[in-house]
């Protein structure tokens, strides 16, 4: 019962992260008037923590860098992890496991709309 309340949070978490990427998308493109649609982010990066704590990072709208979401509020953002992430948004590979934090890295695909 654990396990499956905690995916289902984690669901809610990536759910919540492409929302409101849409949400800052829309508001850049109708400041800016002319942003391609290209530009909609489509990749996030799942973060699992040793102390299991579960954050995602999903690209700034300019995508030269990360947003953090968590579901505690406070997520302890590991540097590394932070430039990894901006490096798998730019279509570089992550590796699965931080050397610097230990942290758990996945790389979601979000499905083409
Ligand atoms: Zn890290």
């Amino acid at each position: 019962m654990v396990n499956a309340k905690r995916s289902a949070s984690i669901q809610r978490l990536v759910v919540c992260a492409l929302m409101f990427g849409a949400l800052t998308l829309a508001a850049g493109c109708s400041s800016m008037g002319s942003s391609p649609a290209s530009s909609a982010p489509s990749k996030a990066v799942l973060i699992t923590a040793g102390n299991g704590t579960t954050y995602v990072m999903i690209p700034t709208s300019d995508g030269k860098g990360v947003q953090t979401l968590s579901t505690t509020g406070k997520p302890e953002t590991c540097e590394k992890c932070k430039a990894d992430a901006i490096k798998a948004f730019n279509g570089e590979s992550i590796a699965p496991v931080c050397d610097k934090c230990g942290a758990t890295r996945t790389l979601l695909q979000m499905p083409a709309q």
